[in-house]
């Protein structure tokens, strides 16, 4: 239950990729640190700390493939791969 808590959007189950059309490959959340440790630390209120989300990143070897999933679904928001809404938008912004 925590794994879909932290991978939709809150209030929704699995609300992560209704818009996909094809099924992404979503195995890596089997490995997702912040599937043990709750949502809570990853979508803090506007203007919160996101220290503790991103030692938590720090210490997953999913790392590498939830960034890149964040980048390719265009996540919008929270930490993923260990950036916040902002350095992802920054990261973005430089590989275009
Ligand atoms: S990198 Fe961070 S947000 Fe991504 S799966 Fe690991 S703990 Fe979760």
């Amino acid at each position: 239950m925590a794994l879909i808590e932290r991978f939709s959007v809150r209030g929704t189950i699995a609300g992560m990729h209704n818009d996909t059309i094809a099924a992404p490959d979503l195995s890596w959340q089997e490995g997702a640190l912040c599937a043990q440790t709750g949502s809570d630390f990853f979508f803090p209120e506007p203007g919160s700390s996101v220290r503790e989300a991103k030692r938590i990143c720090g210490l997953c070897e999913m790392r590498s493939a939830c960034l890149e999933y964040a980048l390719n679904h265009d996540e919008r928001f929270g930490v993923w791969g260990g950036l916040s809404e902002k350095e992802r938008l920054s990261l973005r912004r430089t590989q275009h």
